[in-house]
């Protein structure tokens, strides 16, 4: 028999909402948004654009707001909304920090997202006690270290772990001992499945499948014919069988950047310092986890919706903002032309590998670099706002669309 495993599911509670409530206390137990590139609040003239709420409070919640909802929507549910925007560096700084708490338990922590992540225990018991206790470690941890709310699911298999985070949120914890999978699911709805999205569970419905227990038990081969054939899978998961492992993640295929604008961009200036902005994101990205890219990419969509896509290889691997935006620039004035207006716009490092320690010093002459790590290190310190290159920066309106939050996704 193989062992019995010990994963937890560690969620954040409305994690963006957290981290800007630590900065703005005097907001706690207002109806909250997190969405678009402005603060708003109830009685002011507001233009919600086509933003969409990244993260909502759960006293927003109860009027029906939640996370990818248009804020116009929002506003129409709730009017007394506050609105504050989205400050992606800032979640992420925090997101650091929760995982350094992780670490501090195991060295299997899987990230879902910035404010989720499984961590496996099995055979850490000496060290933290069984998964409950280290549970509740962790859970009082975060809140008085970090002031962060989060909910946490115990038990042999990832699948049942996310179950069990998600069921009392907030401040939820729910432990399912080793061979009380089974029961615990079965009478939870499949729409709590991880996997089975709405077109699953729409399928099963019909079907006469309402809860995890009678996919479990339902014929397999009527699941396949209607499913297709990841059926057997999902039915085995809804009876609480998964083997899949915490999986510490590797080097990615790509790191990358794109915003939404809230108004189109169709001057040659405006683009192209968005261009910067972007660039250097992804490479404060590749910076920060020690990985440098020997192919650039970007992306525009245009107002009729048609996307383009331009990729050049680099003369060398790099992770430089400077060379990164060279690149990109290059692309761009091959795939733009003049006037034309871009609703999105992403710029991507690929080709990625791990860099050496030793041979970012080794590699001489390249001022760029270092420059760049200088100015990491000063974002670090004093916040990723206080410093940028002599370009300038343009701050555009930005929204935060369905592919950040597919990225992003916070509950
Ligand atoms: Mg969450």
């Amino acid at each position: 028999m193989a062992r019995v495993r010990t994963i937890l599911h560690v969620d954040l509670d409305a994690f963006f909402v957290s981290c800007e409530l630590l900065r703005r206390p005097e907001l706690a137990g207002k109806p909250l948004v997190v969405a678009g590139g402005h603060e708003s609040h109830p009685g002011q003239s507001r233009d919600p654009g086509r933003s969409v709420v990244a993260a909502a409070s759960y006293e927003a919640r109860s009027y029906g707001v939640r996370s990818a909802l248009p804020l116009a929507r929002s506003l129409a549910l709730c009017p007394e909304l506050v609105v504050l925007p989205v400050e992606i560096a800032e979640y992420a700084r925090i997101s650091e920090l929760v995982f350094a708490i992780f670490a501090e338990y195991t060295p299997l922590v899987e990230p879902g997202s910035l404010d989720e992540a499984y961590l496996d225990l099995t055979g850490t018991e000496s060290l933290n006690g069984g998964g409950e206790e280290a549970a509740r470690e962790i859970t009082a941890r975060l809140d008085a270290e970090l002031g962060l709310p989060c909910s946490v699911g115990v038990a042999t298999t990832k699948t049942v772990a996310k179950v069990a985070s998600d069921l009392r949120k907030p401040r939820g914890m729910v432990v399912v001992p080793p061979g009380e999978e089974a029961v615990f699911l079965a009478p939870l709805a499949v729409e709590r499945l991880p996997g089975a999205g709405p077109k699953t569970t729409a399928k099963l419905r019909l079907l006469g499948i309402d809860t995890m227990g009678k996919l479990a038990t339902a014929p397999t081969a009527l699941l396949q014919a209607t499913l297709g054939p990841n059926a057997e899978a999902l039915q085995l998961r809804a009876g609480g069988v998964d083997p899949a492992p915490v999986k510490v993640p590797g080097i990615p295929k790509s790191v990358s950047r794109e915003e939404t604008y809230s108004q189109d961009l169709n001057s040659r200036e405006d683009l192209e310092a968005r261009l910067a902005v972007l660039s250097a994101g992804v490479g404060l990205r590749l910076r920060a986890s020690s990985l440098i890219a020997q192919a650039v990419a970007i992306k525009m969509r245009f107002t009729n919706f048609e996307t383009v896509t331009r990729r050049r290889q680099l003369p060398e691997p790099t992770f430089a903002d400077q060379e990164l935006q060279a690149a990109a620039l290059e692309l761009f004035a091959e795939a733009w032309t003049i006037g034309r207006a871009v609703r999105l716009l992403g710029v991507g490092a690929e080709g990625l590998s791990e860099l050496r320690q030793m041979s970012l010093f080794e590699r001489g002459g390249e001022r760029g670099e270092r420059l760049d790590l200088a100015l990491d290190g000063l974002r670090g310190r004093f916040g990723g706002r206080a410093i940028s290159r002599g370009t300038g920066s343009l701050e555009a309106p930005l929204d935060w669309n369905r592919d950040h939050l597919r990225r992003l996704t916070d509950s």
